[in-house]
């Protein structure tokens, strides 16, 4: 997504992070934790089940991420765009696939908070959030992106850091050279 859209890292780096910030609405476990390690009261988890899903989960967290993190972008408008639908993919994967345990934990997406209550959605056959399909689908998404590396001469590991991610594509085109000309090493 981001290598489509955008020419440089630090554009890249941003549409990356929308991806993950709507789970940042999940640190009020941090807060959690440190009630009860400070009071010695048994763990609640008050305020992670409370805004967990709730403050980042809907269009008004997306709005928000896409134009606090285009602030910082050269491609502004293009880093809007790419953000706020990075931001989708992942509320699209969280109906999909992010079911507890039971049958009965799923996860509803509600659209529109923390600003309205309604819509709220919710997929009946979400898988869980430990299921095959989300195996599967890492693999997969996995496998594209490594080949994109290759084809590009970058990879997510340019999140992290640019010079190991020069090494690593340099390894990736390595093997395939290895790969794609059996021939020639022999
Ligand atoms: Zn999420």
């Amino acid at each position: 997504m981001a290598t489509a859209v955008v020419d440089n890292p630090r554009d890249r780096r941003l549409i990356t992070l929308a991806g993950i910030l709507p789970d940042a609405d999940g640190l009020g476990m941090a807060v959690d934790v440190a009630n009860s390690l400070t009071s010695g009261q048994e763990m609640s988890f008050d305020y992670y089940q409370k805004y967990h899903h709730l403050w980042l989960h809907g269009w008004p967290g997306a709005l928000g991420v896409a134009f606090a993190l285009a602030c910082f972008a050269r491609q502004r408008w293009r880093v809007v765009f790419a953000c706020f639908v990075t931001f989708h993919l992942h509320l699209l994967c969280d109906l999909l696939g992010s079911r507890g345990p039971s049958p009965a934990d799923l996860w509803p997406i509600c659209y529109g908070e923390p600003l309205f209550r309604h819509p709220i959605w919710l997929w009946k056959g979400q898988w869980r959030l430990d299921g095959w399909q989300n195996t599967v689908i890492f693999l997969v998404i996995f496998a594209l992106s490594l080949w994109v590396a290759v084809k590009r001469g970058y990879s997510f590991v340019e999140v992290f850091s640019r010079r190991f991610d020069s090494a690593f594509v340099g390894v990736l085109r390595k093997w395939r050279e290895r790969f794609s000309s059996p021939s020639l090493s022999d």
